[in-house]
């Protein structure tokens, strides 16, 4: 609890929550996102309708004490008097009442996830004097049943659909379709009906004193907390559950007034490109949710020029205000009553990875934020983004449109349509399909069904609806407002144009420009062209300090990884080219071989195809080093399985019996004696774990021949290329050595094997010589081994499996799930490094290696290297690079920078 006991700050009382706590942050922490800039935009000056906030400390004491403690309530009670002085109307007064909304608020927004309500303060006399004093009953009783509706459902738990069908009823009565069409009277008879199912479905009638709907109303949002949308929609964003939740309450203002009033959502720049242009949308003569629920058809922003060409003009130059002063793009409610704007919140506006990047490099260039700012901006996740599937543009082109919507979140999505969000997470966890959902609009209650899916298409709602806002934020493909569909419940299809889809046909969604396409259109993998994320990249590059290397086995992956920025190649693996169908079977007539010669024949027929790869990887990598391992895993995964050989001949044999010719006999006979041998090779290479058997550098000193060819085969790469004129740099590394003897033997035999080339083609090369460091023997002998090797590269996966004794395989497929879930561990120890029991390892090795030798290069491989959190540990432990995918080169980039500018921050 706070020292000085204040739970509750009127909007003005910004000065006094800055002054108790340190930073802005710990302001948005104290008194909600929401409640944080409506304080902030009255001390701006910005027309904001007077309130104050009970904070997230209170909704603590409220969650402890399971009920509202007096002294909360006393200093809410006493600032409701303040703000009844400022606007001059008095809570439950009959002339001149004062009305005041109810709006939960954490510091990390979540639309729409938990409750507000509004038009707290009515009850049967102040709406009879008030309907009197602003002669418009209709507009009063409308706001009175909004009251009674939102109040019940939240507070009361009262289910929304009775009061559905009371305003379906009253619609058919008076013959209309729509609620703006119904009179005083209906709405009247509306309120009253639903106080009626108030009073039967709790037993008690609505409650009357405006103080008691106050106090139910905040405890409903402290509680609306802990509720289960609002678990769920934090798990899935990464907030955390402790937070709490501030509460807003404010005095209300009326779009729904008449025609010269109205309300909208607006973002200060185009949420789904970036461009610069105030977007939104808006509703003449609604009230608040309106807009969001997309159940009435908005206009677009500009088209508030025409209706209020003040107030738009007025709320362009506090958009562009608040923009500038909170430097980041804005979303912002505003609502105008009788031609008076209010605004009513404004945050940090959600937006894809594509305006990420773009607002971040246009606000450097407007001068709002620094490079560092706009680099840190990005998420590394974002860049993922560029590199995600698009629709074949050739076949889009082809294919006939079935609807076209509203672009709001971009990129392809292909899958099955699904129709409601149960069964699309059904679909897609259960039967592992694609899925798009198709929705007439999305709600809170659909959000698990929207992050099951691969892409989202709602008939109705703008840019600012809930479907776009979440799409957006969850990087999922979405189409909204796609109204030439139509949905069938019934039959469970769709329709459009004549044409029908029925659920579990497919669609493809391009959600960068707004079309649905009928059936599975081929998608393509697009390059890093967007030149603002190469603006953010090379801004990264000059802050970062790790080197980032690719690991990549293939020419066509050393190109990609070096279009992508890679810095060198970090891991190739020999073993990749070993299993090529062309290859294969060489390598297991080397494996079969029963004599030396036979043994030598094959490895020597391996040479050449061997050297073509590694001369490809040098060409590519022209200038830069590359890291070449030898041959790692255990040999008999070279081979067809023990059991399947068993079955294999089994079934040969039994065919024997029922064959005829002598041909047929014969060929038989052959595929039993290969079946026979390769049977026995694979008895004999059998281990009980392979995994930590003859692999690795042992495979290399029981072979020495293996260890030959390929150090020939590299080093005669690496001279003909020079000969080309390329600058090669040719790293050979040793895989899983636990002992300084195994490296000094390997470094002999193929130091002996270079000098050899090297004099044939009477050409020099420089070369380093290297072992990885995989288990935690290694680790704990650095200095031993750096004594051999001239750098060390962690192979942070074996790494892991070594030092928590885990095989992944079982481990994923197994318990480590549940670990996770039962918070023994934290995070997946293969997905990000282990800080506390890898981390220290690693440090031990790096302290040890660069105590023999200073100039030790070191680094990671493994899909660590492509993993921002293990980055940014990467540069704390001071390593030399990061290798990783050439998909993840660009997000590594900007994680190592991130990594550099935040350890900068922290004084390093
Ligand atoms: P959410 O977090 O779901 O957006 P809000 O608290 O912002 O919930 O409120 C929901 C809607 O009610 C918004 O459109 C908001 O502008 C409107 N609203 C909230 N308070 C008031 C008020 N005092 N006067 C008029 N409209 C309000
Ligand atoms: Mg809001
Ligand atoms: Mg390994």
């Amino acid at each position: 609890m706070s020292a000085d006991g204040k739970l509750v700050y009127l909007f003005s009382e910004l000065n006094a929550a800055e002054s108790r706590v340190e930073d802005w942050d710990s302001v948005r922490g104290l008194l909600g996102g929401k409640g944080a800039n409506l304080a902030e935009m009255t001390r701006l000056g910005v027309p904001v309708p007077p309130g104050f906030i009970v904070t997230t400390e209170a909704c603590g004491a409220y969650q402890d004490a399971g009920a509202l403690p007096d002294e909360v309530w006393d200093q809410a009670l006493a600032a409701t008097e303040q703000v009844e002085k400022a606007v001059g109307r008095k809570l439950g007064d009959v002339r001149e009442p004062l009305l005041l909304s109810c709006r939960s608020g954490a510091k990390f927004s979540m639309p729409g996830m938990m409750d507000t309500i509004l038009n707290i303060g009515l009850n049967d006399q102040v709406a009879e004097g008030m309907s009197q004093a602003t002669g418009n009953p209709r507009f009063v009783f409308d706001l009175y049943r909004r009251l009674v509706q939102m109040f019940s459902s939240v507070v009361l738990n009262v289910p929304e659909h009775l009061f559905e069908e009371v305003l379906t009823a009253a619609r058919r009565h008076a013959g209309v379709d729509t609620d703006p069409e119904l009179s005083a009277g209906d709405w009247r008879d509306v309120t009253r009906r639903f106080k009626d199912i108030v009073k039967t479905h709790t037993g008690k009638p609505f409650p009357t004193d405006p103080r008691d709907q106050l106090k139910l109303a905040t405890e409903a949002v402290f509680r609306s907390w802990g509720g289960k949308r609002a678990v769920d929609y934090r798990n899935a964003a990464g907030i955390p559950h402790d937070l709490g939740t501030a509460v807003n309450i404010q005095t209300m203002v009326f779009g729904n007034f008449g025609e010269g009033s109205g309300t909208g959502v607006a973002m200060s720049r185009n949420a789904a490109t970036g461009e610069r242009e105030l977007e939104g949308d808006f509703l003449v003569n609604a009230q608040g949710e309106d807009v969001v629920a997309g159940t009435r058809q908005t206009r677009p922003l500009a088209e508030l020029n025409d209706f209020m060409p003040e107030a738009y003009e007025e709320f362009g130059r506090i958009a562009h205000e608040l923009e500038t002063h909170f430097r980041n793009m804005q979303d912002m409610e505003f609502t105008i009553e009788r031609g008076k704007l209010w605004v009513l919140q404004t945050r940090d506006g959600k937006r894809t990875a594509q305006a990420e990047v773009r607002i971040a490099v246009d606000m450097v260039d407007e001068g709002l934020i620094s490079q560092r700012e706009a680099v840190l901006r990005v998420k590394p996740d974002q860049v993922d983004f560029f590199l995600h599937p698009q629709l074949d543009p050739a076949q889009a082109e082809s294919s006939k449109p079935l609807a076209k919507g509203l672009n709001v979140s971009p990129g392809a999505a292909v899958g099955v349509v699904a129709l409601d969000a149960d069964t699309a997470e059904r679909w897609a966890r259960d039967g592992g399909k694609d899925v798009i959902m198709v929705r007439p609009e999305t709600k809170p209650e659909d959000v698990h069904g929207m992050l099951a899916a691969k892409g989202i298409v709602t008939l109705r709602g703008g840019r600012t609806s809930h479907a776009a806002l979440v799409a957006r934020q969850f990087g999922k493909p979405a189409v909204v407002g796609a109204d030439s569909l139509e949905i069938d419940l019934d039959k469970r299809e769709l329709i459009a144009d004549g044409e029908v889809v029925k659920e579990g046909e497919w669609i493809s969604i391009d959600g960068t420009n707004g079309i649905v396409y009928m059936g599975q259109l081929p998608t393509v993998v697009p390059d890093l062209g967007n030149p603002y994320l190469l603006k953010i990249l090379q801004w990264a590059d000059e802050f970062r300090r790790l080197q980032v290397r690719a690991n990549a086995d293939y020419p066509r992956d050393a190109e990609r990884a070096r279009e992508y920025g890679a810095a060198g190649i970090g891991l190739c693996r020999t073993e990749h080219m070993f299993f090529e169908s062309d290859r294969l079977p060489v390598v297991q007539r080397m494996i079969l071989a029963k004599s030396r010669t036979e043994r030598a024949e094959a490895i020597a027929e391996l040479l050449p195809l061997q050297r073509n790869d590694f001369a490809g990887l040098f060409r590519a990598m022209d200038g830069l080093p590359v890291i070449i391992r030898l041959l790692d895993p255990p040999l008999h995964e070279f081979l067809p399985a023990y059991d399947e050989l068993i079955q294999d001949l089994a079934d040969l044999k039994v065919r024997l019996q029922h064959m005829h010719t002598m041909s047929e006999i014969d060929d038989a006979l052959d595929q039993i004696r290969i079946k026979q041998d390769f049977l026995e090779r694979v008895s004999a290479l059998r281990e009980a774990n392979p995994m930590l058997g003859s692999r690795g550098v042992r495979l290399g000193i029981l072979i020495p021949e293996l260890t030959r060819m390929q150090t020939r085969a590299i080093f005669e790469a690496a001279c003909r290329c020079a000969r080309e004129g390329v600058d090669v740099h040719p790293e050979v590394m040793i895989p899983l050595p636990a002992h300084v003897k195994e490296l000094q033997v390997q470094r002999e035999a193929l130091e002996n094997e270079a000098r050899t080339v090297m004099t044939e083609q009477g050409l020099e090369v420089d070369y380093k010589f290297g072992s990885m460091i995989e288990v935690p023997r290694a680790a704990l002998t650095a200095a031993e081994m750096a004594g051999p090797a001239e750098f060390f590269s962690f192979g942070t996966n074996d790494l892991t499996q070594t030092t928590f004794g885990i095989s992944r395989d079982d481990a994923e497929a197994g318990f480590l799930m549940d670990y996770i879930r039962k918070g023994i561990l934290a995070d997946n120890p293969f997905e990000t490094i282990d800080p506390d029991g890898l981390g220290r390892l690693i440090h031990l090795a790096v302290e040890g290696g660069r105590s023999t030798r200073p100039d030790l290069e070191i680094g990671i491989c493994g899909e660590h290297g492509g993993d921002p959190r293990s980055i940014a540990l990467c540069h704390r432990l001071d390593l030399d690079y990061v290798s990783c995918s050439p998909y993840r080169v660009p997000i590594a980039r900007l994680a190592a920078a991130q990594a550099a500018l935040q350890a900068e921050g922290e004084g390093e």
